[in-house]
């Protein structure tokens, strides 16, 4: 049956909102294209996650409140939009992230594939838990032309582990094999990224310095990113953890650079990342402008929108009135940042 939402190009099973061309894949927060004004993009096809992380960011994963989820389902029509944003930025490094995670995409390998040898693609990097994942996928992503995993832990400790995820089936010796396989056997560049969240993983933290230099991970990049904790407004907030300032977190990398003899300040040159001009923005806040509603949003009381031009994805955020698709709202745009587009019915 051909709904109004598949006429624009998305489709649901369930709360999983299928994004297909000729549906936009730049404006929106939890999937297509985002562009920070650097030589890289970040690049989203899943917001999936089957972990429930106790301090997520994004509140992601079987325990999320969020009211919908979002998969693209065309690899084509997605490098469409990466080779029009080269046209506009230049050559640039894809990261595949989100607010969720990835792999949960079943077809990422093709999305890997569709984008690889476009000219222009400097590099393509999985930002990932790798759960759940097996040597085989490694195996299928790497050949698909993925240049390097940013992988997630933050403890060794296998109990640990499975509180900190909120999933009892989360297996940190199953990730670390995995880590092992790619960068030994595999050869692919790993960047391990773990969360400082202060007085819970301190010594975690050590030991996955120690695991990371023992193993010889990295590559031209260096091995460890390690992240602050942020507490967000929307995100899960861990429970006992204080954040610290960003002087607090700096000085306690500087800490452990000392200690261990490795490189823990970074910054974008140590990822080949420099400022690069930034995708046209045809809409700014203030405008004035209908959209049509195009389905669901991410979280309560939000809708997916589109303007006439059908050229960018808005948010549209509705507190008073409840919008059905095809309905065309008079709107006022309030937030353009990194040209992720946020409206209200005006
Ligand atoms: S932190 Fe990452 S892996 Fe954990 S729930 Fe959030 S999106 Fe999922």
């Amino acid at each position: 049956m051909v709904t109004l939402e598949s006429k624009f190009g998305v489709s649901s099973i369930g709360k999983v909102a299928i994004i297909s061309r000729p549906f936009p894949l730049v404006g929106h927060i939890a999937f297509g294209i985002i562009d920070r004004g650097y030589n890289n993009l970040q690049v989203r096809v899943s917001s999936l996650c089957p972990l429930s992380c106790l301090f997520c960011s994004v509140a992601a994963g079987p325990h999320s409140s969020r009211e919908n989820e979002f998969l693209l389902n065309d690899s084509e029509w997605f490098a469409e939009w990466v080779k029009m944003a080269i046209k506009e930025k230049g050559s640039l490094h894809l990261l595949f992230d989100g607010i969720g995670d990835p792999i949960t995409h079943r077809d990422l390998k093709k999305f890997v594939e569709a984008v690889k040898e476009i000219q222009g693609v400097l590099s393509i990097t999985v930002e990932t838990r790798l759960f759940p994942a097996s040597r085989n996928l490694v195996y299928e992503l790497w050949n698909s032309g993925v240049d390097r995993f940013n992988v997630s832990i933050d403890t060794l400790n296998e109990e640990k582990a499975k509180i900190l995820s909120g999933n009892s089936a989360y297996s940190v010796e199953r990730v670390r094999d995995l880590i092992l396989y790619a960068r030994k056997e595999l050869g692919v560049e790993i960047h391990i990224t773990p969360l400082w969240l202060p007085g819970l993983n301190d010594i975690d933290i050590e030991e996955i310095i120690s695991f990371a230099i023992k193993a010889d991970i990295g590559g031209r990049i260096p091995p460890l990113g390690i992240q602050k904790y942020v507490a967000h407004k929307y995100g899960r907030k861990a429970a006992g953890v204080k954040e610290v300032s960003w002087s607090d977190f700096r000085s306690f990398l500087e800490k452990l650079q000392k200690k261990f003899g490795i490189k823990l300040l970074l910054s974008p040159e140590d990822f080949g990342l420099e400022k690069a001009p930034r995708l046209h923005q045809p809409y700014r806040m203030g405008d004035s402008l209908k959209l049509t509603v195009a389905g669901k949003g991410l979280l309560k009381h939000e809708y997916l929108a589109i303007p006439p031009k059908k050229d960018r994805v808005f948010t549209l955020v509705s507190k008073k009135t409840n919008f059905t698709s095809g309905d065309v709202v008079a709107s006022k745009i309030i937030r353009d940042k990194d040209g992720i587009l946020i409206a209200v019915p005006k």
